[in-house]
């Protein structure tokens, strides 16, 4: 074995009704004028109540992908109240405008995530500017408090729970195939997607049930960690070219090209997509998760968000400008045939493991 792990300083707190600890995390975070930060105003009020007078201002205009402009206009209110600290309350939109206002300022960020996207467990910002989504890594934009409490996805839709889910379970599998993957990486990843893998289908039965969302929740902790852990692959180079440069969605977007990402890397990182399909409980964990979309009523074709199929040629030019590392070498031909068959809706498979 030879590897590198680093662990973030950061404090989660778990469990039903947890979001009540806001304003004790405040305090101890030495927060005394937070500025709220949400996508829309219902969902950041009852943070606003338990913060009291340590809530000094809220922004709930934010946006998916994180477009410069919007953090551009949150940072007015952040010069101009005086803010010492960030709340976010919301999913990956809401945190990763905190994250942008942290990398910027440095303040300490307490998020409270209403999806299962996992953002909040990473030192990862994708900014988009000027239609081009660039990540970056820094200290500064981990959230220094994660607190989950599964009563705050109860309202998410089942949809969006679907997709915000998987969104996490690409994490958790290029988390496995990473260049930088390590023996704990592997085993966080594997009962994060063994956790989603059920939550999700249970979820989609029954949107009412508790044990199912904090299963979710729990999952999507685990799968957020090893994204912070590791680098990224194809399906997050992918994903954040559909979004930053064509507005695709992003949790649909991974919903839609994990399958095919995971049926084409396959040949070249055989272990993970062993450990993929055990954890999903699947003979072919391409088709299983394919499968998963359309059971839950998800897109499973890029053709649905609104791509044009004359964008795949630009959007293999634009992954291939700048690709990220990937255990299965790009070339052109490949990954335009990979855009092709998620455009179009194929279900894909992993031929050595194909149940028919
Ligand atoms: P989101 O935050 O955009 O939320 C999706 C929709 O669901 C929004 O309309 C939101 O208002 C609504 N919503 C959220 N919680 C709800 C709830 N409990 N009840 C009802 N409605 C609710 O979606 P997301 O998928 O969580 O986040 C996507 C963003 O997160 C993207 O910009 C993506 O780049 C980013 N992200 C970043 C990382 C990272 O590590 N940097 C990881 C994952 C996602």
């Amino acid at each position: 074995m030879n590897f590198v792990h680093q662990t973030f300083p950061q404090r989660v707190l778990f469990g039903a009704g947890r979001r009540r600890s806001v304003a004790d995390e405040a305090a101890r975070a030495k927060v005394t004028r937070a500025l709220v930060i949400a996508t829309s105003p219902n969902r950041s009020a009852e943070v606003e109540t338990l913060l009291g007078t340590a809530c000094a201002a809220v922004f709930a205009g934010a946006r998916m992908h994180t477009p410069v402009e919007t953090t551009d206009e949150a940072m007015t209110s952040v010069s101009g109240k005086a803010i010492d600290g960030l709340v976010a309350i919301g999913g990956g939109s809401a945190i990763g405008l905190a994250k942008a206002i942290a990398l910027r300022t440095d303040l300490p960020q307490i998020v409270l995530p209403t999806t299962y996207a996992g953002s909040e467990m990473t030192d990862v910002l994708g900014e988009t500017t000027k239609g081009l989504k660039q990540t970056r890594r820094d200290p500064r934009i981990l959230p220094e408090v994660v607190i989950y409490d599964a009563e705050l996805t109860m309202t998410l839709p089942s949809q969006v729970s679907v997709t915000s889910g998987i969104n996490a379970i690409a994490h958790g599998v290029e988390a496995l195939y990473a260049r930088d993957t390590n023996p704990l990486v592997q085993l966080t990843a594997e009962e994060g997607i063994t956790a989603l893998g059920q939550a999700l289908p249970a979820i989609v039965q029954s949107p009412g049930d508790a044990i199912a969302r904090e299963r979710g929740l729990y999952g999507a902790w685990l799968c957020g960690s090893v994204l912070g852990a590791t680098s990224m692959a194809l399906h997050h180079k992918l994903c954040h070219v559909l979004g930053g440069t064509f507005g695709l969605p992003h949790s649909e977007t991974h919903a839609v090209l994990l399958p095919h990402v995971v049926a084409f890397n396959a040949p070249a990182a055989p272990e993970a997509i062993q450990r993929t399909a055990r954890a999903l409980g699947a003979a072919d964990p391409a088709a299983a998760l394919f499968d998963l979309l359309t059971s839950s009523g998800v897109p499973s074709a890029l053709r649905t968000l609104g791509l044009q199929e004359e964008s795949l040629v630009r959007a293999v030019d634009v992954a291939l400008a700048q690709p990220y590392w990937n255990p299965r070498p790009l070339e052109r031909d490949g990954i335009l045939a990979l855009l092709n068959d998620a455009w179009q809706g194929r279900r894909p498979h992993v031929s050595s493991m194909a149940s028919h």
